[in-house]
């Protein structure tokens, strides 16, 4: 489950909220303010000690910045699972420089997200080393789209991520499929329809905390709730 960029507490109670509910995998949105950044992180590691992390900054540090994060929390004894995206989508230089330090130094893969948009940009991540992993979206790359980054990526051994932009249940339960049905996926963010006050899709996979379950049901599963459609 995700944390916004929000206040420590507010982090913190989300964060308490997640682990009832049996998410031991938080993603934190950081990458506004590098010291905010880690009074959150503080925050919820007091709440969910065993917490895993995976962090997103959404292209909003410099390559400085990234590595600054790393080094702090090398110095509290966290190491995230991933970092994804931490510098703009455009500074494949820094990206190549964060990737490099991130695992050198700290033992740290990190995610091409916004970096990769196209079949091309993944050849050039690939091709470059720029990065260790690549999130795959289908509403960023198409379904077509989506299986040729994908394949480049197997064959070279690129680590990959299944991810979504804010969805519902019926486009997250069509990746989730996909990811199933591919089982090449290493990271799996799929929690967007559980972030919606309201979902028009009913029906189609269940969810118990951070499992899904896929139905055999023909097509994806789910039908639109038409009562709750203008
Ligand atoms: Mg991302």
């Amino acid at each position: 489950m995700q944390i916004p960029i929000v206040a420590p507490n507010e982090a913190a109670k989300l964060a308490a909220e997640y682990k009832e509910r049996g998410f031991n995998t938080l993603k934190l949105k950081v990458g506004k303010n590098l010291s905010s950044d880690i009074e959150v992180l503080k925050a919820i590691r007091l709440v969910h000690p065993d917490c895993l992390f995976i962090l997103d900054a959404n292209e909003g540090y410099t390559a400085n910045e990234a590595i600054e994060v790393l080094e702090k929390l090398n110095e509290m004894g966290v190491k995230p699972i991933l970092f994804e995206q931490p510098v703009h989508r455009d500074n494949w230089e820094g990206l190549r420089h964060v990737s490099q330090v991130a695992k050198g130094e700290y033992g740290v893969s990190v995610a091409a997200d916004e970096s990769c948009r196209s079949l091309e940009d993944a050849k050039r991540i690939i091709e470059g080393n720029l990065a260790h992993v690549i999130n795959i979206k289908l509403a960023k790359l198409g379904v077509l789209g989506a299986l040729d980054v994908i394949e480049v990526a197997r064959a070279a051994g690129t680590e990959l991520m299944i991810g979504g932009m804010v969805e519902t249940r019926l486009a997250m339960g069509f990746a989730g499929h996909l990811a199933a049905g591919l089982g090449c996926f290493k990271y799996i963010d799929l929690d967007t329809p559980l972030l919606l006050s309201e979902d028009p899709v009913l029906g189609g996979y269940e969810v118990t905390g951070a499992v899904y379950n896929f139905t055999d049901s023909s097509g994806q599963g789910g039908f639109l709730h038409w009562d709750g459609i203008c």
